[in-house]
């Protein structure tokens, strides 16, 4: 399937985008698109590991490279010293200039600047409770810009056009989708475009974080990775040599939305009782404040102190709570582990993949939980005792996702997205 591409100026016309003046760059062969999706994918790597994974001589690479580096999509960059003092070289992908990307996760907003070799020049963020309307978003996204912009010495004028990735996906009837931004629809990206009077196009790279993580990753890098993502909604991708599997609507690794209570709590896709609405982050946040309006006695906690705090602080505060034993938070995150552990199996056992990477500020840095679910999913897991999946912590930063948003945003027109 092709996924749309979306450029909205002020009138919620087509406009240019940052890249429509590399519309001359199209892929002639088939292995420059397979190349250059795998440097996307990986951001940086070198040829030994392009040519394991893509399985293509040397000689084919070498040429390819050299054309994307004349064309300046690729630069090289010597990383180390190798065999008997020979340089040992990595490959990257060059955008087209400097670029300015927002991302809107649900309960945080972030936004940097990228220089053409997607260095990170700055990064904005801020942590919110809800946003009711592209309008509220808008405003928001204003704020944050002022405050990057003001950082790196630059005016609205000198964007261009806005790269804006929200937590959505595209449907297999090309319809823009979310369960976390009910308000985010196909035609959203003109309303940002008149609210902040720039140009902004919606980038709608598929599982941004998981390829994040897959960047951070050290070589040699797994041939299978599934990343078990718990935020602001629940998700497992799966990426398979350098590409992450999309299934034929780009719904792949949808794993939030498996019914694990049909008379449970209203999701944002419209269903009751999914994962997302029993484990993200809003979703414990809520389960919290509801018990400890009928009943705070036991915790230390109170409702009125959880009112006005977002997701994050809630969830920081229940770390807290948790490991000072506060009979309330146990209970609740016992049930959470045991759903969260019983899909990571779903996963392993639908999957079987090399490495489960495991992110979200939900577990983020909070190795106990980890553990916990770890090992609640090996009762699920076939084979689950004798098996050697390797499950570590994401190591991916804020700034990584939002330089794959960056990466997407310049070369979105010239990616292969199907399955
Ligand atoms: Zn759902």
């Amino acid at each position: 399937m092709k996924t749309p591409r979306k450029s909205l100026s002020k009138s919620g016309r087509s406009s240019d985008s940052s890249s429509a003046n590399h519309d001359s760059l199209s892929f002639g062969k088939l292995s420059e698109r397979v190349i250059f999706d795998f440097l996307i994918s990986r951001m940086q790597t070198t040829l030994s590991q392009m040519a394991l994974h893509l399985n293509m001589p040397a000689s084919t690479l070498s040429r390819v490279l050299a054309e994307l580096e004349h064309r300046q999509m690729v630069v090289r960059r010597i990383i180390r010293s190798g065999k008997r003092g020979r340089p040992e070289v990595a490959f990257q992908v060059r955008a087209p200039g400097r670029m300015v990307v927002c991302q809107f996760d649900g309960s945080q907003l972030s936004a940097a600047v990228f220089d053409a070799e997607l260095h990170c020049q700055a990064l904005e963020r801020v942590h919110l409770i809800r946003v009711e309307s592209p309008q509220e978003a808008a405003k928001q996204i204003q704020t944050l810009l002022d405050r990057l912009l003001s950082k790196v010495n630059m005016k609205p004028k000198d964007i261009g056009t806005l790269g804006l990735s929200l937590n959505t996906v595209w449907t297999g009837h090309n319809t823009l989708g979310s369960s976390v931004l009910p308000w985010a629809n196909e035609s959203v990206g003109g309303v940002f475009a008149s609210e902040l009077g720039m140009p902004v196009e919606l980038v709608v790279p598929f599982a941004p974080k998981a390829m994040a993580e897959y960047h951070a990753l050290p070589e040699p890098f797994p041939n299978s990775m599934a990343y078990f993502l718990v935020d602001d909604g629940v998700s497992a991708h799966c990426i398979v040599r350098g590409r992450a599997l999309r299934g034929s609507s780009s719904l792949a690794g949808e794993l939030g939305h498996v019914t694990i209570d049909p008379a449970g709590p209203l999701c944002g896709c419209g269903r009751r009782g999914c994962l997302e609405a029993l484990c993200s982050g809003p979703a414990l946040r809520r389960q919290l404040l509801e018990s400890l309006r009928q009943n705070s006695s036991g915790s230390t906690l109170s409702a009125g102190q959880l009112e006005e705090a977002t997701p994050r602080r809630v969830i920081q505060l229940m770390w807290e709570s948790w490991q000072s034993g506060d009979p309330l938070v146990r209970r609740i995150l016992d049930r959470t582990f045991e759903h969260l552990g019983w899909a990571l199996s779903v996963v392993i056992n639908l999957m079987d993949p090399q490495l489960v990477t495991i992110g979200g500020y939900v577990l983020e840095d909070k190795e106990p939980w980890i553990k916990e679910i770890k090992d609640r999913s090996v009762k699920g897991t076939l084979h689950g005792a004798n098996r050697q999946v390797q499950i570590q912590p994401g190591q991916a930063k804020l700034e990584d996702e939002l330089r794959v948003v960056a990466a997407w945003s310049a070369y979105r027109p010239f990616l292969d997205t199907t399955g």
